[in-house]
C-alpha cells in the first residue's frame, strides 16, 4: 500500500515511533493525543541493544544517543551490597553503546520532533469518540464532533487503550500483579559506567540517564495495592529501602522531594487473540503491556512500529498487513510479557524464583534476533 492516510491514536513512545516509520514510508499521518499538555513524567527509561538498533532503523539514532547515556554492562549486586558480577552486554550497532538510559521527556522530544519534521500532524487534547469501519475507509468521529476518514487507524493509546475497548471489547484486560515500582532521580556517581541491579526481595536498580543524572527504581510487594498520598511519598520510599545494602541506604537519604517520587502499581496483559479488527490495529502497551523486569516494554512498542510500516509497504490491504504484523511480533512480545511476569511473580512469592542474571542473558539473546 502506498500513500495512505493514517490516524495514530496516542502520542506516546509507540505512537510517535509509528508516526516516524509510517511517514518515512511515504504515508500521511495524523497523531491524536488526549493529554493537552503532552506531559511525560520526569524519570528515565532503559533502552537496550535492540532499541538502539531500532532507533537506527527509525533514522533517529544520533539524536537519540545525544540525549541518552550509553552503557555496555550490567553489574549485579546481592542484598548485602556485594558486587557479584559484571555482565558485558553486546552492542547490535557497531561502534555505538550497547544500551542506554534516557530521560522519558528527552525520548519523547527526540521522537516528537522527528515525527513533526517528517510531516506528521500532532493534535493535542483530542480523542476519538467513535470509529466506523466502512468499505471506503475508517470514519473517525472526534470528541469535538468533527469527523475525518482514514485508510486505517493504529491504536497506540497504552495499557488502558480506548481503541482496544472499541474494537475488541472482549480482549484481555490489564491485571494488577501485586508489585509496584518507585522511581527517583539522583546525582550519578562519577565512576558509574553500568546499569546496577540489586537482587533481593526488594529489587533495586540504578540507571545512568545522563552525564550527571541517574534514576533509582525499587520494586516492592504491595499485595493490597494501597494508595500512597503524594504528601509523604519520599518518606514512604525511604522506608521501603530500610534494610537494603549500605550504599542504597546512603542514597535513600537523598530521597526527600515528594514531587520527585514516581510511584506506579504494576500491571500487565497480553492479547492472545486478534490484535486488529478490520482496518484498525493495535500496537505497544495497548496489545502487550509488560511489567518492566526486563526493561523491554517500550522496546517492543518501537519494534512494533517498524514492523507495521514494513508490512503495510508489502501488503495490498490493511487487513493483510495487520495479520503479517501480528505474526511477526506475536512470539517475541509474548516471550517478553510472560518472562517479565515470571520474574515479578518470583520476587513476590507468587511463583518460583527466577535467576535474574540468567533471564537477562536469555532476553538479550532473544532480542538480538532480527525483528
Ligand atoms: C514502572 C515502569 C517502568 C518501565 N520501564 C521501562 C524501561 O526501562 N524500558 C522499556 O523499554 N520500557 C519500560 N516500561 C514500559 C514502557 O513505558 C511502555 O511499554 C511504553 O511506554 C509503551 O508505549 P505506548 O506508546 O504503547 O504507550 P504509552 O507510553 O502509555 O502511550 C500512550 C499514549 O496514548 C495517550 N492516550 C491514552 N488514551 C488515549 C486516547 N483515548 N486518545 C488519545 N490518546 C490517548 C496517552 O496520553 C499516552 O501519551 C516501563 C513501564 C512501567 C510501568
Amino acid at each position: 500500500m502506498k500513500q495512505c492516510d493514517i490516524l495514530v491514536v496516542g502520542g506516546g513512545i509507540g505512537g510517535l515511533s509509528a508516526a516516524i516509520s509510517l511517514t518515512r514510508a511515504g504515508h500521511s499521518v495524523t497523531v491524536i493525543e488526549k493529554d493537552p499538555s503532552w506531559s511525560v513524567y520526569g524519570v528515565g527509561i532503559i533502552q537496550q541493544s535492540n532499541v538502539v538498533r531500532a532507533m537506527d532503523q527509525l533514522g533517529v539514532l544520533d539524536a537519540f544517543l545525544d540525549a541518552a547515556s550509553g552503557f555496555d554492562a550490567v553489574e549485579i549486586f546481592i542484598p548485602d551490597g556485594t558486587k557479584v558480577a559484571r555482565v558485558p552486554t553486546p552492542a547490535l550497532v557497531e561502534g555505538k553503546p550497547a544500551n542506554v538510559g534516557i530521560g522519558r521527556q528527552a525520548l519523547q522530544k527526540v521522537l516528537g520532533d522527528t515525527a513533526q519534521e517528517l510531516g506528521a500532524t500532532i493534535r493535542l487534547g483530542v480523542t476519538a469518540q467513535a470509529i466506523a469501519d466502512t468499505p471506503e475507509g475508517v470514519t473517525v468521529t472526534f470528541a469535538d464532533g468533527s469527523e475525518a476518514r482514514y485508510d486505517f487507524v493504529v491504536g497506540c493509546d497504552g495499557v488502558y487503550s480506548q481503541t482496544r475497548q472499541m474494537i475488541l471489547p472482549e480482549a484481555e484486560k490489564p491485571v494488577f500483579t501485586g508489585q509496584s515500582v518507585w522511581r527517583y532521580n539522583l546525582p550519578r556517581p562519577a565512576d558509574m559506567d553500568a546499569l546496577q541491579v540489586y537482587n533481593g526481595r526488594t529489587g533495586i536498580g540504578l540507571v545512568p540517564m545522563s552525564a550527571d543524572l541517574m534514576y533509582m527504581f525499587v520494586t516492592t510487594h504491595e499485595p493490597d495495592n494501597p494508595r500512597y498520598p503524594r504528601e509523604g511519598l519520599a518518606a514512604a520510599m525511604r522506608a521501603k529501602l530500610e534494610g537494603t545494602a549500605p550504599q542504597i541506604r546512603a542514597l535513600a537519604e537523598q530521597i526527600t522531594d515528594d514531587e520527585g517520587v514516581v510511584y506506579r502499581p504494576l500491571e500487565g496483559h497480553f492479547l492472545y487473540g486478534p490484535w486488529s479488527k478490520g482496518k484498525v490495529v493495535l500496537l505497544g502497551d495497548a496489545v502487550h503491556a509488560t511489567t518492566p523486569h526486563l526493561g523491554q516494554g517500550a522496546g517492543m512498542a518501537i519494534e512494533d512500529a517498524l514492523v507495521l510500516a514494513e508490512e503495510v509497504g508489502r501488503a495490498d490491504t490493511p487487513e493483510e498487513a495487520f495479520e503479517a504484523y501480528r505474526t511477526r511480533r506475536f512470539e517475541r512480545c509474548r516471550y517478553i510479557v510472560e518472562s517479565s511476569l515470571a520474574i515479578c511473580n518470583g520476587q513476590i512469592g507468587k511463583g518460583p524464583p527466577v535467576d535474574n542474571q540468567k533471564a537477562t542473558a536469555e532476553m538479550f539473546a532473544v532480542v538480538a534476533e532480527p525483528i
